[in-house]
């Protein structure tokens, strides 16, 4: 018998591997941070004395779930301002508010909070967007959940930085605090193509390119946004970005909802990827990402709640179900972006535009231990003849009982092991009582 930390048997694995069906009555044998094996759970219990060896029978075991774009901190902007354009939401809404709130502490609190939800709901690694990444960076890495921390850069000032260039410098001052560190990986982030010129812009291109990092960028969000820029500069944004040298394989293009025939050329001939929020995008009526147009041409396809303040959850089970619904009625096609597909655009999609699918995205032997346990013994999931159906299509979140991150139980049976919830709900509390006081 070979000594081991951990030995998961469950009714149901899920690899999301290529070409893996879903196992039953399987094992995962975990040690330290990586998944040793995966096999018959008779198998396991004859090979394998584990120090703690636990029993899923009616849970289904998944990849832990990737958002790949959220903004943490601004969970403390859930359901301030709701039910608006996006142009007058940011310009007269988020904007303002930011100004007046956002300083470190903000950061900070907003970040657990959001960060216990997304443990809650089977997320297990988010990439970032906002101020202070050293402190979203600092929160994730304590609160052991893995994060791509975006490296926000935008022409005006704010709290973070007075100019792009300041952005920059402060950015790669976080990167190399970070550097090689087990949980946290940067991008750069370029707020969008109307809040970023040119010249800051291909210092982003040169200085990712030499550190290695891929660059997430608001792209192609609103028909508004690119009529402006068309008006302003005579170019479609993804043309001028390209120009720029900028679309490649480390770019992630967050929402892309306007998108012409060769800009469908451009994305899949560049080896791009595309992040589909679906939910922000309906709530802000910014329009269709055309999802199972994209998948066809070969493109990869990651998905993102964006942030708590345009969507208002952070719940990718959610957003599975949304991106696969949505998908079926913009192209007037029910086999369009089926449940597998939706799966994958938020495991293993994720960490391949993340540039970390060595790591994770999969339940395979090497691979980090991320991993997802769900209860498919409930009313709602009942009965059961396809889990991957039930995940995209029927679960809630709070069947969510516990999640690993690299080995380390870090949610058992609903309860975060490494978070304090009620002092993240009393501080969360605190800061919407002086916010609303003044709305
Ligand atoms: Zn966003």
């Amino acid at each position: 018998m070979t000594h081991i930390d951990t030995l998961l048997h469950a009714r149901w694995i899920i690899p999301v591997s290529e070409g893996d069906p879903c196992l039953l009555d399987h094992s995962i044998a975990i040690h330290e941070d990586r998944i040793l094996r995966i096999m018959p759970t008779e198998t396991a219990k004859s090979t394998y004395k584990a120090s703690v060896e636990q029993a899923y029978t009616q849970h289904a075991l998944i990849p832990g779930l990737i958002n790949a774009h959220t903004h943490a901190a601004m969970s403390l902007f859930r359901g301030l301002s709701d039910d608006i354009a996006l142009m007058d939401w940011l310009q007269n809404h988020i904007w303002p508010a930011e100004s007046k709130w956002v300083n470190e502490d903000f950061v900070q609190c907003g970040t657990e909070l959001a960060i216990a939800e997304m443990l809650r709901s089977g997320t297990t690694c988010f990439n970032d967007m906002y101020f202070f990444p050293d402190i979203t960076a600092r929160v994730a890495k304590s609160a052991g959940i893995r994060a791509c921390v975006g490296l926000i850069v935008i022409d005006f000032p704010t709290v973070w930085a007075s100019n792009a260039e300041e952005y920059i410098e402060k950015g790669i001052a976080v990167h190399d605090n970070f550097r090689g560190d087990e949980l946290i990986t940067t991008t750069f982030a370029p707020h969008a193509p109307y809040t970023v010129s040119d010249k800051p812009l291909e210092k982003i291109r040169s200085f990712a390119h030499e550190m290695d990092i891929p660059i997430t960028m608001h792209i192609h969000e609103t028909a508004h946004e690119v009529a402006q820029a068309v008006e302003k500069t005579g170019i479609r944004p993804l043309h001028r970005l390209n120009q720029l040298g900028l679309v490649n394989p480390s770019l992630l293009a967050v929402h892309m909802t306007q998108i012409e025939q060769d800009e469908i050329d451009m994305l899949a001939s560049s080896g791009c990827h595309v992040v589909h929020c679906p939910e922000s995008n309906l709530k802000l009526a910014s329009g269709f990402c055309p999802v199972a147009e994209l998948h066809k041409r070969g493109i990869n396809l990651a998905l993102g709640t964006d942030g708590a303040a345009s969507n208002n959850d952070l719940d990718m089970l959610g957003e599975m179900r949304s991106a696969a619904l949505l998908a079926k009625g913009v192209a007037a096609d029910p086999t369009a972006l089926p449940a597998t597909a939706a799966l994958r655009m938020a495991t293993i999609n994720g960490a391949k535009a993340l540039g970390i699918d060595d790591k994770v995205g999969t339940l395979e032997t090497g691979k980090h231990a991320d991993i997802v346990a769900i209860n498919m013994n409930s009313i709602e999931t009942t009965p059961v003849y396809d889990p991957v159906s039930h995940l995209v299509y029927s679960c809630g979140r709070d069947q969510i009982t516990d999640v690993w991150i690299a080995g380390r139980h870090v949610m058992k049976n609903r309860v975060l092991t490494g978070l304090d919830e009620t002092d993240i709900r009393r501080q969360a509390q605190q800061w919407s009582r002086k916010i609303g006081s003044e709305e």
